[in-house]
């Protein structure tokens, strides 16, 4: 994989582009694809958004989700985009089975692939050009280099501010986490300086939800959580049940794990969904516990230190069983 630098006079002359993210995109998948997207087709290019999936509701808003394809929902078209694609921007994500039932496309693809991603251990052979950074706060951050390093940053305009501040927001709890540094806080500083209504954003993606969804998470908290204070860890499992009784669709779930950690002294918090395909696990933890590796060792996930996932083809009880036997060896780390 060769630095970003080599790869901007591709952009000079139009090309067709096509960008692409990990399976239900989140919203600096979504942000920052989106916001790259604008700049590109400033810059003349014939640019396609193509989600290997589905995403929230709550990202719907976005300037040019309308546009996004939905490759699970009109593959062909999706695959004829990716056959001819002279470059294919890949965010948001490292390794290729991230794009779930895409990755056999993209990687038979002929164009020219170029990553830009804040997660740990890229697949670095699958991509000619790229950026990878574990200390960004996120991929809509990266994106702003990007543009900024580019030829034209000047064209940088509050379109493209919204959909990065929107990646940004989210992947940083809102500028809370580690990763939020002086650099974010900076390219704020020139979204609002461009003109940036960030109120609206906050609202879009935060206050946007239905009834059901807050009961939902009421239930969960309730009855679908184990706090197990020897080692500072609080589980929740999701059965299939809930999902059918509260009506819960992409997105519903996402931001719940977060709540495990406003118990005081905890440390880890671990969340799995009884999806029909799969069992999917959140983890998210405060400090040293680092679950990127605790994913990939029990869970075929990955991520980062302090936020990363995983899933199980096993049943709900199973992958919890799993879940609490292996717990012990971290006693040492969580206490
Ligand atoms: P979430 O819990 O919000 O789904 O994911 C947390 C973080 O871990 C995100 O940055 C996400 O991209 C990453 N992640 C989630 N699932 C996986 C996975 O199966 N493999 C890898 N490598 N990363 C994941
Ligand atoms: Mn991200």
């Amino acid at each position: 994989m060769k630095a970003i630098e080599a790869f901007y006079p591709l952009l000079r002359a139009p090309k067709k582009i096509i960008i692409t993210t990990h399976q239900k995109p989140d919203g600096d998948a979504m942000g920052s694809s989106l916001g790259l997207y604008h700049f590109l087709i400033k810059l003349r290019h014939d640019v396609t958004v193509i989600s290997p999936t589905n995403w929230a509701d709550f990202l719907d808003w976005l300037p040019g989700a309308d546009k996004v394809i939905d490759f699970e929902a009109k593959k062909d078209t999706a695959i004829a985009f990716i056959q001819s694609a002279e470059i294919l921007f890949c965010l948001d994500f490292n390794v290729l089975h991230r794009t779930k039932h895409l990755e056999k496309y993209i990687d038979a693809a002929t164009g020219v692939k170029v990553l830009i991603d804040h997660h740990e251990q890229p697949q670095i052979a699958a991509f000619q050009f790229g950026i990878s950074n574990t200390g960004k706060s996120s991929t809509c951050e990266m994106v702003y280099d990007f543009i900024m390093q580019s030829e034209q940053p000047e064209l940088l305009d509050t379109t493209i501010a919204t959909c990065l501040y929107t990646g940004t927001m989210t992947d940083t709890g809102s500028f809370r986490f580690p990763a939020t540094t002086a650099s974010v806080h900076r390219m704020v500083a020139h979204f609002k300086d461009l003109g940036l209504e960030h109120t609206p954003i906050h609202d879009n993606i935060y206050d946007s939800f239905l009834e059901n969804r807050l009961r939902f998470i009421g239930n969960a908290l309730l009855n679908r959580m184990d706090v197990l204070y020897e080692y500072n860890t609080a589980v929740m499992a999701i059965l299939r049940e809930d999902i059918i009784h509260y009506d819960i669709k992409t997105g519903d779930t996402e931001g719940l794990v977060n709540y495990l950690l406003t118990i005081k002294n905890i440390k880890f918090g671990a969340i799995v969904i009884d999806r029909n395909e799969e069992r999917k696990w959140s983890f998210r933890s405060k400090g040293d516990f680092d679950v990127n590796i605790f994913a990939r060792q029990h869970f075929e996930g990955g991520g980062h230190k302090n936020a990363a996932g995983g899933r199980s083809s096993d049943t709900l009880e199973k992958t919890l069983a799993h879940f609490y036997q292996v717990l012990p060896e971290y006693k040492e780390v969580l206490r």
